[in-house]
């Protein structure tokens, strides 16, 4: 594949120290890379080596002990707190293992949830977060709630809310890492499908080697260093499910004091998950 389009990411020997007590581990160890538009990259490597540290770094969640992250000609790690959020809001979308949803909201209201924080207007959130759960096959669970969905489901509800706005770049850290081998095809077809036809690029960690078939790009990572970057040959091996025929429930749009109040009430992961989106 070409590596001569835009440069998106750019990570320049980036290093991760996590000290315990005494202990010092160097979780990421002297790491450069770069990602162009457009490209669904994976970082793929054992249980401990590095991928979910890299990847929070590359998203600003994590800061770093050396070295530089670049995203759009930004150095993310320069930027303030504030600078980020707002910097994160515009350009970046997260899927989660574990999904991340909030269980007092409906499918929908999940979705609009980087919307109300992006004060997007009520009529029109609703109407790009109805779209975009059509479009992962969700078309007649607007109005479930997490509990009440499966978890393939629930995550393609994560993905239509990584999406919603969409973002540039969507990163994924093992994002089918709690659903079985179809529901994983389903949801890997759905994520790369939506990339493809925007030109967005993503960002995945898994452990998985069967998943690099989905990438352009592998980063193998071993102890906190790469040892291989692969640049595939892709094949187009997707096949998408149609989405389902959209029937579309009456469902209020939530109004942000409604979304926080919401928010306020939940206990899991809350902070962070607000904090990120
Ligand atoms: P992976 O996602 O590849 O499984 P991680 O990035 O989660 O790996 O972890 C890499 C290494 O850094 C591991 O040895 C892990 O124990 C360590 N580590 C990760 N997060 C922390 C933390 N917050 N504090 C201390 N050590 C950490
Ligand atoms: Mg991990």
């Amino acid at each position: 594949m070409e590596q001569n389009g835009e440069k998106v990411i750019e990570v320049k020997n980036v290093k991760k120290v996590y000290r315990m007590g005494r202990e010092r581990i160097l979780a990421v160890d002297d790491v450069s890379f770069e990602i162009y538009k457009g490209e669904f990259c994976c970082l793929l490597g054992t249980s401990g080596s590095g991928k979910s540290t890299l990847l929070n770094l590359m998203a600003g969640i994590e800061k770093l002990s050396t070295g530089q992250i670049i995203i759009k000609g930004k150095n993310i790690h320069k930027m303030s707190e504030k600078g980020l959020a707002k910097f994160r809001q515009r350009y970046l979308g997260f899927v989660f293992q574990s999904y991340n949803l909030i269980n007092s909201m409906t499918a929908l209201e999940n979705v609009e949830l980087p919307l109300v924080f992006k004060k997007v207007r009520p009529r029109s959130r609703e109407k790009m977060a109805r779209e975009m759960l059509t479009s992962v096959g969700l078309g007649k669970r607007m109005r479930h709630r997490p509990k009440e969905m499966s978890g393939g489901q629930q995550q393609r509800v994560g993905i239509a809310r990584a999406f919603v706005a969409k973002p540039e770049i969507v990163f994924a850290d093992e994002p089918t890492g709690n659903l079985d081998t179809r529901t994983t095809k389903e949801v890997m077809n759905i994520i790369k499908d939506i990339a493809k036809k925007n030109n967005q690029t993503i960002v995945m960690v898994t452990h998985d080697r069967s998943l690099a078939q989905y990438a352009d790009k592998i980063i193998h990572i071993l102890d906190g260093k790469i040892q291989e970057v692969e640049v595939v040959d892709r094949e187009e091996i997707c096949e998408v499910n149609a989405a389902e025929a959209a029937q579309q429930p009456e469902v209020k749009a939530v109004t942000v004091e409604e979304a926080i109040s919401k928010l306020n009430q939940e206990q899991e992961n809350i902070k962070e998950q607000v904090e990120i989106l």
